[in-house]
Protein backbone atom coordinates (compact mmCIF):
# COMPACT_ATOMS: atom_id res chain seq x y z
CA UNK A 1 0.00 0.00 0.00
CA UNK A 2 1.10 3.73 -0.53
CA UNK A 3 1.43 6.02 2.54
CA UNK A 4 -2.30 6.64 1.94
CA UNK A 5 -4.74 4.19 0.49
CA UNK A 6 -7.24 5.48 -1.76
CA UNK A 7 -11.01 4.03 -1.45
CA UNK A 8 -13.13 4.56 -4.14
CA UNK A 9 -16.71 4.10 -4.07
CA UNK A 10 -19.09 3.12 -6.88
CA UNK A 11 -22.86 3.59 -5.95
CA UNK A 12 -24.04 2.07 -8.94
CA UNK A 13 -27.86 3.35 -9.65
CA UNK A 14 -27.88 4.46 -5.67
CA UNK A 15 -29.09 7.76 -4.02
CA UNK A 16 -30.75 10.83 -5.54
CA UNK A 17 -29.62 14.07 -5.96
CA UNK A 18 -30.78 14.95 -2.35
CA UNK A 19 -29.32 11.84 -0.57
CA UNK A 20 -25.86 12.23 -2.75
CA UNK A 21 -25.71 15.45 -0.98
CA UNK A 22 -26.58 14.36 2.71
CA UNK A 23 -24.00 11.38 2.81
CA UNK A 24 -21.35 14.33 1.59
CA UNK A 25 -22.21 16.93 3.91
CA UNK A 26 -21.62 14.75 6.66
CA UNK A 27 -18.32 13.02 5.05
CA UNK A 28 -17.43 16.89 4.84
CA UNK A 29 -18.58 17.45 8.14
CA UNK A 30 -16.48 14.60 9.79
CA UNK A 31 -13.39 15.33 7.05
CA UNK A 32 -11.00 16.07 9.62
CA UNK A 33 -11.03 12.37 10.50
CA UNK A 34 -10.41 10.97 6.99
CA UNK A 35 -7.09 9.55 6.84
CA UNK A 36 -7.29 7.96 2.84
CA UNK A 37 -7.90 9.53 -0.28
CA UNK A 38 -11.36 8.88 -1.00
CA UNK A 39 -13.35 9.12 -4.80
CA UNK A 40 -17.17 9.08 -4.95
CA UNK A 41 -18.47 7.67 -8.35
CA UNK A 42 -22.24 8.70 -7.55
CA UNK A 43 -24.67 7.78 -10.90
CA UNK A 44 -24.61 10.91 -13.35
CA UNK A 45 -27.13 13.27 -11.87
CA UNK A 46 -25.28 13.70 -8.92
CA UNK A 47 -22.06 15.00 -10.26
CA UNK A 48 -22.63 18.40 -10.47
CA UNK A 49 -24.32 18.90 -7.49
CA UNK A 50 -21.39 16.91 -5.06
CA UNK A 51 -18.57 18.87 -7.64
CA UNK A 52 -20.16 22.15 -5.74
CA UNK A 53 -19.96 20.59 -2.97
CA UNK A 54 -16.47 18.17 -2.64
CA UNK A 55 -14.46 21.74 -2.66
CA UNK A 56 -11.94 19.80 -4.27
CA UNK A 57 -11.50 17.18 -0.77
CA UNK A 58 -12.13 14.13 -2.75
CA UNK A 59 -11.75 12.86 -6.20
CA UNK A 60 -15.25 12.68 -7.97
CA UNK A 61 -15.93 9.99 -10.56
CA UNK A 62 -18.66 9.08 -13.59
CA UNK A 63 -19.45 5.31 -13.56
CA UNK A 64 -19.50 5.17 -17.71
CA UNK A 65 -18.93 7.45 -21.08
CA UNK A 66 -19.84 6.70 -24.17
CA UNK A 67 -16.15 6.28 -26.45
CA UNK A 68 -17.36 9.05 -28.75
CA UNK A 69 -16.91 13.03 -27.80
CA UNK A 70 -20.45 13.41 -29.30
CA UNK A 71 -23.31 12.62 -31.69
CA UNK A 72 -26.18 11.14 -32.63
CA UNK A 73 -26.09 8.59 -29.17
CA UNK A 74 -29.44 8.82 -27.42
CA UNK A 75 -29.05 8.37 -23.87
CA UNK A 76 -25.27 8.11 -23.75
CA UNK A 77 -22.58 10.99 -21.75
CA UNK A 78 -19.07 11.79 -23.15
CA UNK A 79 -15.82 11.91 -21.14
CA UNK A 80 -15.70 15.98 -22.10
CA UNK A 81 -19.38 16.16 -20.31
CA UNK A 82 -18.35 14.39 -17.41
CA UNK A 83 -14.89 16.31 -17.06
CA UNK A 84 -16.72 19.59 -17.09
CA UNK A 85 -19.36 18.65 -14.81
CA UNK A 86 -16.60 17.80 -12.69
CA UNK A 87 -15.10 14.56 -12.58
CA UNK A 88 -11.43 13.53 -12.28
CA UNK A 89 -11.86 9.96 -13.06
CA UNK A 90 -14.25 7.34 -14.17
CA UNK A 91 -14.78 3.97 -14.21
CA UNK A 92 -14.38 2.19 -17.17
CA UNK A 93 -14.97 -1.69 -17.52
CA UNK A 94 -16.98 -2.50 -14.74
CA UNK A 95 -17.95 -6.30 -14.89
CA UNK A 96 -21.84 -5.27 -14.36
CA UNK A 97 -21.45 -3.36 -17.45
CA UNK A 98 -19.54 -6.25 -19.31
CA UNK A 99 -22.50 -8.33 -18.76
CA UNK A 100 -25.42 -6.08 -18.90
CA UNK A 101 -24.07 -4.04 -21.94
CA UNK A 102 -21.92 -6.07 -23.24
CA UNK A 103 -18.87 -4.24 -23.45
CA UNK A 104 -15.80 -5.72 -24.26
CA UNK A 105 -12.71 -5.04 -24.35
CA UNK A 106 -12.13 -3.38 -27.37
CA UNK A 107 -14.79 -0.78 -26.32
CA UNK A 108 -13.43 -0.69 -22.97
CA UNK A 109 -10.03 0.47 -24.95
CA UNK A 110 -12.22 3.27 -26.97
CA UNK A 111 -13.73 4.79 -23.66
CA UNK A 112 -10.13 4.86 -22.09
CA UNK A 113 -8.69 6.62 -24.77
CA UNK A 114 -11.80 9.03 -25.07
CA UNK A 115 -11.66 9.69 -20.92
CA UNK A 116 -8.02 10.48 -21.10
CA UNK A 117 -8.77 12.93 -24.35
CA UNK A 118 -10.68 14.93 -21.60
CA UNK A 119 -8.31 14.72 -18.90
CA UNK A 120 -10.09 12.06 -16.77
CA UNK A 121 -8.72 9.38 -15.45
CA UNK A 122 -9.44 5.93 -16.57
CA UNK A 123 -10.22 3.67 -13.59
CA UNK A 124 -10.64 0.35 -14.98
CA UNK A 125 -11.82 -2.43 -14.00
CA UNK A 126 -10.42 -6.43 -14.72
CA UNK A 127 -11.26 -9.61 -13.45
CA UNK A 128 -12.14 -13.36 -13.97
CA UNK A 129 -15.52 -15.38 -13.60
CA UNK A 130 -15.43 -18.56 -11.20
CA UNK A 131 -15.14 -20.39 -13.72
CA UNK A 132 -12.13 -19.45 -14.86
CA UNK A 133 -10.60 -18.92 -11.74
CA UNK A 134 -10.92 -22.83 -10.69
CA UNK A 135 -9.50 -23.53 -14.20
CA UNK A 136 -6.14 -21.80 -13.55
CA UNK A 137 -6.85 -19.01 -15.58
CA UNK A 138 -6.70 -15.83 -13.93
CA UNK A 139 -3.75 -14.30 -14.46
CA UNK A 140 -4.04 -15.43 -18.21
CA UNK A 141 -7.82 -13.72 -18.65
CA UNK A 142 -6.16 -10.58 -16.08
CA UNK A 143 -3.48 -10.18 -18.90
CA UNK A 144 -5.61 -10.19 -21.70
CA UNK A 145 -8.10 -7.60 -20.77
CA UNK A 146 -5.10 -5.48 -19.62
CA UNK A 147 -3.09 -5.82 -23.31
CA UNK A 148 -6.22 -5.49 -25.12
CA UNK A 149 -7.55 -2.30 -23.16
CA UNK A 150 -4.46 -0.52 -23.19
CA UNK A 151 -3.79 -0.66 -27.08
CA UNK A 152 -2.03 2.26 -28.23
CA UNK A 153 -1.92 4.26 -24.77
CA UNK A 154 1.18 5.86 -24.57
CA UNK A 155 3.72 6.57 -21.70
CA UNK A 156 3.12 10.30 -20.86
CA UNK A 157 -0.65 9.38 -21.00
CA UNK A 158 -0.31 5.72 -18.81
CA UNK A 159 0.33 7.43 -15.45
CA UNK A 160 -3.37 8.78 -15.46
CA UNK A 161 -4.53 5.32 -15.29
CA UNK A 162 -5.39 3.39 -12.21
CA UNK A 163 -6.70 -0.05 -12.18
CA UNK A 164 -9.37 -2.12 -10.16
CA UNK A 165 -8.97 -5.76 -10.04
CA UNK A 166 -12.49 -7.18 -9.39
CA UNK A 167 -12.67 -10.60 -9.74
CA UNK A 168 -17.05 -11.32 -11.06
CA UNK A 169 -17.52 -14.18 -8.33
CA UNK A 170 -16.63 -11.49 -5.56
CA UNK A 171 -18.68 -8.51 -6.57
CA UNK A 172 -21.64 -8.12 -4.24
CA UNK A 173 -22.02 -11.85 -3.50
CA UNK A 174 -20.36 -11.28 0.14
CA UNK A 175 -17.64 -13.32 -1.09
CA UNK A 176 -14.32 -11.35 -1.23
CA UNK A 177 -10.93 -12.92 -2.45
CA UNK A 178 -8.23 -14.14 -0.30
CA UNK A 179 -6.28 -11.26 0.77
CA UNK A 180 -2.49 -12.44 -0.23
CA UNK A 181 -4.19 -14.03 -3.40
CA UNK A 182 -5.28 -10.73 -4.25
CA UNK A 183 -1.45 -9.26 -3.33
CA UNK A 184 0.30 -11.73 -5.86
CA UNK A 185 -2.17 -11.12 -8.88
CA UNK A 186 -1.30 -7.65 -8.02
CA UNK A 187 1.99 -8.13 -8.53
CA UNK A 188 1.39 -10.10 -11.38
CA UNK A 189 -0.48 -7.00 -12.44
CA UNK A 190 2.35 -4.59 -11.87
CA UNK A 191 4.81 -6.51 -13.73
CA UNK A 192 2.43 -6.71 -17.13
CA UNK A 193 2.66 -3.06 -16.61
CA UNK A 194 5.78 -2.59 -16.38
CA UNK A 195 6.11 -4.47 -19.81
CA UNK A 196 3.39 -2.36 -21.36
CA UNK A 197 5.31 0.52 -20.37
CA UNK A 198 8.26 1.30 -17.83
CA UNK A 199 8.31 0.01 -14.20
CA UNK A 200 8.34 3.40 -12.90
CA UNK A 201 5.29 4.37 -14.98
CA UNK A 202 3.99 0.82 -13.17
CA UNK A 203 4.72 1.60 -9.78
CA UNK A 204 3.31 5.09 -10.69
CA UNK A 205 -0.18 3.54 -11.27
CA UNK A 206 -2.62 2.69 -8.20
CA UNK A 207 -4.27 -0.98 -8.08
CA UNK A 208 -7.07 -1.28 -5.81
CA UNK A 209 -8.98 -4.11 -4.95
CA UNK A 210 -12.64 -4.83 -5.32
CA UNK A 211 -14.87 -7.63 -4.99
CA UNK A 212 -17.28 -7.94 -1.44
CA UNK A 213 -14.84 -5.18 0.49
CA UNK A 214 -16.21 -3.93 3.56
CA UNK A 215 -15.72 -2.18 6.89
CA UNK A 216 -14.73 -5.39 8.69
CA UNK A 217 -12.04 -6.79 5.87
CA UNK A 218 -10.99 -3.90 4.33
CA UNK A 219 -7.61 -4.03 6.34
CA UNK A 220 -6.46 -7.60 5.50
CA UNK A 221 -5.98 -6.03 1.93
CA UNK A 222 -4.38 -2.69 2.61
CA UNK A 223 -1.94 -4.25 4.54
CA UNK A 224 -0.13 -5.51 1.37
CA UNK A 225 2.50 -3.39 -0.38
CA UNK A 226 0.84 -4.22 -4.18
CA UNK A 227 -3.03 -3.27 -2.99
CA UNK A 228 -2.96 0.13 -3.07
CA UNK A 229 -6.59 0.62 -2.17
CA UNK A 230 -10.49 -0.70 -2.64
CA UNK A 231 -13.23 -0.33 -4.60
CA UNK A 232 -16.24 -0.76 -2.87
CA UNK A 233 -19.44 -0.85 -4.08
CA UNK A 234 -22.53 -2.15 -1.82
CA UNK A 235 -20.66 -1.17 1.57
CA UNK A 236 -20.08 2.67 0.24
CA UNK A 237 -23.74 3.12 0.01
CA UNK A 238 -24.51 3.58 3.51
CA UNK A 239 -22.57 6.61 5.25
CA UNK A 240 -21.29 4.76 8.46
CA UNK A 241 -19.72 1.94 7.01
CA UNK A 242 -17.67 4.10 4.32
CA UNK A 243 -16.81 6.55 6.94
CA UNK A 244 -15.26 3.96 9.35
CA UNK A 245 -13.16 2.70 6.25
CA UNK A 246 -12.15 6.25 5.39
CA UNK A 247 -11.05 7.26 9.07
CA UNK A 248 -8.76 3.72 9.76
CA UNK A 249 -5.28 4.03 10.23
CA UNK A 250 -3.65 2.20 7.60
CA UNK A 251 0.02 0.86 8.53
C1 LIG B 1 -18.08 -3.02 -7.35
O1 LIG B 1 -19.21 -2.98 -7.82
O2 LIG B 1 -17.13 -2.47 -7.91
C2 LIG B 1 -17.91 -3.77 -6.12
C3 LIG B 1 -16.70 -4.03 -5.71
O3 LIG B 1 -19.06 -4.14 -5.47
P1 LIG B 1 -19.15 -4.81 -4.00
O4 LIG B 1 -18.22 -4.04 -3.10
O5 LIG B 1 -20.58 -4.66 -3.61
O6 LIG B 1 -18.71 -6.22 -4.16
Amino acid sequence: MREKPLIVANWKMHHTITSSMEFVEKLLNGWTKVKTHVGIAPPFTSIQALNILSNQNFLLGAQNIHENQSGAFTGEISSQMCREAGCDFVILGHSERRKYFFETDEIVCKKIHSALFSQLKPLVCVGESLGEKNSGKTIEVVSNQLKKAFNEVENALARSLMIAYEPIWAIGTGRAADPLEVEHIHEEIRSMLATFWTKDIANQIPILYGGSVNDDNIRDFLKYPDVDGALVGGASVKFDAFFNMVTKEYK
